[in-house]
């Protein structure tokens, strides 16, 4: 499997990855807010991938994303099994962290559009008390009227944040983002899922030691076992994982 040696991205499942590590996808992230277009970042984990085989246009806008990290220990052992050196999970709440830094040293400014109404607002409060110097230019709910879509843009675009943070959970977050990415007057677009929920409070991280043993998905299990559903996609995920690569190692 040296052949994937060299290049920047691989794929699992037909989603794209770019092989970075966290600093480097954070110095990618720093690159992007020196441009000016927008550009669009994904953190997809295995839940996403199953999503996006049966949705091409998912599919093609995760591969369109211009910094697409793996957000979960699923991704990285999908690596494992194909050998494609994924270094290490990117969970999009650090890289998220980071960015927020970022913006708070640099004088940035951000939006935080999605989540019940009210979360932004106090996930604005805290950021805040965080990062002290940080521009926080606008918040949106994200459980709007279809036809206001465009009055969400114009109220984006009027306060020109340099990162819109998007939490609609996937794939809507990420359609919206690719939807409006040419009309967006911002340099850089994430889509977070829970992250918002998570500053606000109203959802928690799982404890430092699970994060750091890739338990993360366990510790949300325990915690809200009606998820359960939702976690037999990754055994599904691994074992689709595998069966591709004893297709392609027939060819
Ligand atoms: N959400 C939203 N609008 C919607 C659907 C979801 O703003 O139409 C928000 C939801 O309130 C939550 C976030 O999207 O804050 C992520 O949802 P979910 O927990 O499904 O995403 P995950 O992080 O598990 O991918």
């Amino acid at each position: 499997m040296n052949h994937i040696r060299g290049k920047t991205t691989v794929k699992i499942l037909g989603v794209k990855f770019d092989k970075l590590d966290f600093d480097d996808a954070y110095q990618r992230f720093t690159t992007f807010m020196m441009q000016d277009e927008t550009k669009m970042i994904f953190t997809p984990n295995s839940e996403l991938v199953m999503m996006a085989q049966d949705d091409d246009a998912f599919r093609q806008i995760l591969n369109e994303g211009d910094l697409t990290v793996p957000d979960g220990i699923g991704i990285i052992l999908a690596s494992r099994i194909h050998h494609l050196e994924l270094t290490e999970r990117i969970p999009g709440i650090d890289l998220m962290a980071k960015m927020l830094a970022y913006a708070n040293r640099s004088n940035k400014s951000i939006f935080l559009f999605g989540a019940k109404p009210g979360v932004a607002e106090k996930a604005a409060q805290k950021i805040a008390e965080q990062y002290g110097n940080i521009k926080i230019v606008g918040v949106q709910d994200g459980y709007y009227d279809e036809r206001d879509e465009l009055r969400i843009l114009d109220k984006i675009n009027e306060v020109k944040p340099d990162i819109l943070f998007v939490a609609l959970g996937a794939p809507k977050q990420e359609k919206w983002i690719y939807k409006y990415r040419k009309l967006l007057n911002v340099k850089v677009a994430m889509g977070v899922g829970g992250s918002i929920d998570v500053w606000a409070g109203t959802a928690k991280r799982a404890p430092r030691i699970f994060q750091k043993m890739g338990l993360e998905w366990f510790y949300r299990l325990i915690k809200e076992p009606t998820r359960i559903g939702r976690m037999m996609i990754l055994p599904k995920f691994l074992i689709k994982v595998i069966f591709t690569k004893a297709q392609a190692s027939d060819e």
